[in-house]
């Protein structure tokens, strides 16, 4: 592979005990995580849930109060940003407003250059070895701008660019440095969502070929589902969960993780409702959700939209729960049905074929299965105190 060299200097990441407090509030509170060389790890969470600070942490650009930080074998606390060998890529990136993208390109590149040169010589007095690699700066740069498709804009200065754009020329200054360890902090929240879509593949594309660890902010969690080789989902400072896309899909830990990996919706009703609403009668088998009896279970059930199906009233071969019908909602081929169970008045969200919206008039009475397997019990969740 093309970016088997590059891989090789990839260094992992250990994050280890890392606590940074800003008052009274713990930003990071004994977080650790560990990447291996060449890992895309994406780290999501609520606003304000330390994401920004730990990637600042990790650069540089913030003190930590206690834990350690190996970058490689390199324990980096107390080194300076520019020590670290690290590329880091805000929301809002700064570009040189006075050059052109082409020289904000090479700028990085130049800069090794010149910082190893000790001086900056005119281009006559070059030697035979530094035109080379002079050549060399401008073959890599033309590379990076093609793969981010910004070659027509080359010659323009960024106050000449859309947004976008300049996201894209600012992600190009990072890799053209192919960073050992790349750190991006929301880099595609200024795209529309088309170029967004686009951008984030040639990222993933990219950071395959160069081969930089690399951990990227973000909370789309859509988004991290996409590129990640694996997750870290962050609460109030704390890590919940590490894991593959897959594994948090599929196994969420908590209630939290659960609901932050089923936006818009995850579906949840109380533990006991459910057993006694599918457990009426005698000849009703005892339910079961991935193996476990609900008969006994307190605890909130959960489950998203996608594995709930709505049945006629009369439909009573198989136990559902009763609901009501409140109102449907388009979404491209499918709809959203939203209901509320009789017994509680819970509500809860359907996801229907869009062509079967008019069989579900507001007001219409259903029942309302969902897939035990695809369902978790979790402890009712600490009472929200904003609630
Ligand atoms: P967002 O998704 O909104 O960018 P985030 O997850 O990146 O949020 P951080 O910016 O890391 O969150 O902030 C974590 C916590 O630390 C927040 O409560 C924030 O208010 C607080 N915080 C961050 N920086 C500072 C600072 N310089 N001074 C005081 N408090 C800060």
């Amino acid at each position: 592979r093309a970016g088997d060299a590059v891989a090789d200097r990839a260094a992992a990441l250990s994050i280890r005990g890392v606590t940074r407090r800003f008052g009274d509030v713990a930003a990071l509170d004994d977080v650790s995580i560990d990447l291996e060389p060449g890992e895309f790890m994406s780290i999501i969470g609520p606003s304000g849930c330390g994401k920004s600070t730990l990637l600042r942490s990790i650069a540089g650009l913030e003190e930590i109060d206690a834990g350690h930080i190996l970058i490689g074998d390199r324990d980096v606390r107390g080194l300076r940003p520019s020590e670290r060998e690290v590329a880091f890529v805000f929301q809002s990136y700064a570009l040189y407003p006075h050059m052109t993208c082409r020289q904000n390109l090479a700028a990085p590149l130049m800069m090794q250059e010149l910082s190893a040169l000790g001086r900056a010589p005119g281009l006559h007095r070059l030697s035979p070895r530094a035109r080379r690699r002079r050549a060399d700066i401008a073959r890599r740069v033309d590379r990076i701008a093609a793969q981010l498709q910004i070659e027509t804009l080359l010659d323009r200065r960024p106050l000449q660019l859309s947004g976008g754009q300049r996201q894209r020329v600012a992600l190009g200054r990072a890799l053209i440095r192919e960073p050992k360890l790349f750190l991006l902090d929301e880099p595609l929240a200024n795209l529309d969502a088309a170029l967004r879509n686009t951008t984030r593949a040639e990222l993933h594309a990219l950071q395959r070929r160069v081969g930089a660890t690399t951990l990227f902010v973000t909370h789309d969690q859509a988004e991290a589902m996409a590129i990640s080789d694996r997750i870290a989902v962050m609460f109030a400072g704390r890590v919940r969960q590490v894991g593959t896309p897959d594994e948090l899909y599929r196994n969420p830990v908590d209630l939290d993780v659960a609901r932050f990996l089923s936006q818009p919706w995850l579906n949840r009703i109380d533990a006991a409702t459910v057993a006694r609403r599918l457990e009426r009668g005698p000849a009703r088998p005892v339910a079961r959700i991935r193996g476990e009896a609900l008969r006994d279970a307190t605890g909130v059930v959960a489950f998203r939209p996608e594995h709930a199906t709505v049945h006629p009233e009369e439909d009573r071969a198989t136990p559902g729960l009763r609901v009501e019908v409140e109102r449907a909602e388009h979404a491209g081929s499918d709809a959203n049905l939203f209901v509320r169970l009789r017994d509680d008045g819970t509500p809860c969200v359907v996801r229907i074929a869009s062509e079967g919206i008019d069989d579900w008039p507001p007001g219409r009475p259903a029942l309302m299965r969902f897939d035990m397997d695809a369902a978790w019990v979790f402890p009712h969740p600490d009472p929200d105190p904003d609630a």
